[in-house]
């Protein structure tokens, strides 16, 4: 399993939503079994906030491989779904859905006090050091919260997304790039890429504005 410095060294910086993301992934694969490596477990992530980098590195579900789908319904809701039988014991469809149901702990009033400051752009210390404080004491809460706490899980079979195609590619009329065939647009009868297409109508809009 990888560790939650792997996690941040990745991410780039400890937070709150890397420590969830963490604490959704660790659950998922208990459960479903090993990491990735390559498409045999699927992730559908409902948010695209920092958590999304700790599924990447715990569960090897990735952006690049496909197997990592994002759905972009702003909710801290993570599905995982085993495309392969493995060797302990989860077959293939057998899913998780895991639900982040948690609340950060009250804040003292010279914490609202001091994140109010905050942003408002004060970096003096003594701002700085109670937001920091304060995140820290939410990373703390959330890595030695058990599941519980943190999460809702259902379990179940559940049906596999369609895996990642791969298509022929067209070459734009209008900047001479390549895109892949079903992202082709038609603008005057010629086959032109999306930012190509968009523009010209931009274009149409401005002139009809002037
Ligand atoms: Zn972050
Ligand atoms: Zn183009």
């Amino acid at each position: 399993m990888k560790s939650f410095e792997e996690v941040s060294d990745f991410h780039g910086h400890v937070c709150p939503g890397i420590a969830l993301g963490y604490r959704v992934s660790v659950c998922a694969l208990k459960e479903l079994g090993e990491r990735a490596a390559d498409e045999e477990l699927v992730a559908i992530v409902e948010n695209n906030s920092c958590a999304v980098d700790a599924v990447q590195v715990v569960t090897g579900c990735t952006f690049g491989k496909g197997n990592l789908i994002f759905r972009d319904y702003g909710k801290q809701v993570y599905t995982f779904i085993k495309r392969l039988s493995g060797d302990d014991g989860a077959k293939a469809g057998d899913g998780i859905r895991i639900s982040v149901d948690w609340k950060s702990p009250e804040e003292t009033d010279e914490e609202k006090k001091m994140w109010d400051r905050y942003m408002k752009g004060d970096r003096s210390d003594d701002v700085v050091k109670v937001v920091h404080n304060r995140k820290a004491r939410k990373i703390g809460v959330i890595l030695n919260a058990i599941d519980e706490e943190l999460l809702k899980v259902t379990r179940g079979k559940m049906n596999l997304p369609e895996e990642a195609k791969i298509y022929p590619s067209l070459r734009c009329t209008s900047c001479g790039e390549k895109m892949m065939e079903p992202r082709a647009r038609v603008k005057d009868g010629k086959i032109v890429c999306i930012p190509c297409f968009e523009e010209s109508i931009g274009r149409k809009r401005l002139s009809k504005i002037q």
